[in-house]
């Protein structure tokens, strides 16, 4: 029989295999806060559990990092980690240092299916879904080596964002386990205000999320209008922005903000217009309590597209504030080792062919008979 490894349960199915081995469910609780809150990786250093206990678990259990298989340190201190999970694919992790908190980007699959124009995850197709532990050990050897590097016991990381390569809502099953522990008082302690899941916009999974680990929300809108948006995010084709709004509006009785984060994504010449401004005002001033984040595009050559020059975002901000939506323009961080958003590209062997589908259907601004800038 293969050895389990606990990075995939949250307390509860930590309990089950406990009982399973003829253990108390609350050693569950002794070895979860082993794990999470102190990094261990080897059953003996776990000087609390009985022998008989560590003895067991050492033959049918483990605690597993994923294989790195590079990091880069960029000059503002964000780090980034590459990690095999086999077959030929790999994800990315990225850590954001800032004076108030830090902050962990993680992904929930190898590649993605949306095929989002704009995003590099996007272009490589799909692969897999993680599973739970292998969403959990970015988060666990991420938290556990930064302690070690500072020489700290305290907590390095203070918010989670599922925002890395993948759409996490397309990974349901294991990304809610995965939230449990983060949140579990037991394991990192994070409040749900804290973590935040980034979805394109997968309507009835939004809903289960309100009900089973309501956690911020932050959807990619990156589009006021449905035939803009269907080129960008082509899930819009099933879940158009009314439906997906009227989502966020359900979302929020439960949520732990009072708002639902919007990502537009700044695209030179596509979605930055002042016309499109005016159309997200409408869209979304008194219909939902919201914030707006513009990013700053990050160019890959595949996408053919183009960041928004600094000057238009900063026209395109105003006219969302001056309208009273609370808008702020992200500072892109770790261009250095090219760890900004949208550019988590990690390896993946593509099952889709998604990068050839589309360089084929190129994408038009509304209006324009021509394709958007090379
Ligand atoms: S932006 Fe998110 S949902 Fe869209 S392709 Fe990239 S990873 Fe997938």
């Amino acid at each position: 029989m293969d050895a389990v490894n606990l990075l995939g349960f949250d307390l509860e199915g930590l309990a089950a295999f406990c009982e399973q081995l003829g253990e108390k469910r609350f050693r569950a609780t002794q070895l979860f806060r082993w794990i999470h809150q102190k990094g261990a990786a080897d059953f003996n250093a776990m000087s609390d559990l009985a022998k008989s206990l560590r003895d067991k678990l050492a033959t049918r259990a483990v605690i597993t990092a994923l294989p790195i298989i590079s990091e880069h340190v960029s000059l503002d201190g964000t780090v980034k980690w590459l990690f095999d999970v086999g077959a030929g694919d790999a994800v990315e992790a990225v850590f954001i240092p800032e004076d108030d908190r830090g902050t962990l980007c993680i992904s929930s699959q190898a590649g993605c299916a949306v095929g989002c124009r704009f995003c590099s995850t996007g272009h490589q197709g799909f692969s897999r879904n993680l599973t739970t532990a292998e969403i959990l050990a970015q988060l666990w050897f991420a938290e556990h080596t930064l302690r070690k590097r500072l020489g700290s016991d305290e907590r390095v990381i203070s918010n989670v964002v599922m925002m890395g390569m993948g759409e996490p809502l397309q990974n349901y099953a294991a990304l809610v386990p995965a939230l449990k522990v983060m949140l579990d008082d037991h394991g990192y302690g994070l409040s749900r205000r804290r973590v935040t899941v980034s979805t394109s916009g997968v309507v009835p999974m939004i809903d289960r999320l309100r009900d089973d680990c309501p956690v911020a929300l932050a959807v990619s809108l990156h589009a006021p209008l449905d035939p803009l948006r269907d080129m960008l995010v082509p899930l819009n084709k099933k879940y158009p922005i009314a439906e997906l709004l009227d989502a966020c509006n359900r979302y929020l009785d439960k949520a732990p903000r009072d708002f639902i984060t919007f990502e537009y994504c700044m695209l030179d010449g596509v979605n930055d217009t002042p016309e499109l401004a005016a159309e997200l005002v409408k869209l979304l001033r008194g219909h939902v309590s919201c914030k707006i984040n513009l990013i700053p595009f990050n160019p890959f050559p595949a996408s053919g597209l183009k960041r928004s020059p600094r000057e238009r975002v900063t026209a395109f901000a105003k006219i969302l504030q001056d309208a009273g939506l609370i808008t702020t323009v992200r500072k892109t961080r770790g261009d250095d080792i090219d760890a900004a958003c949208g550019q988590l590209a990690g390896e993946v062997q593509d099952r889709t062919r998604a990068h050839i589908r589309m360089v084929r259907a190129p994408v038009k601004a509304p209006g324009t008979e021509q394709d958007s800038p090379q």
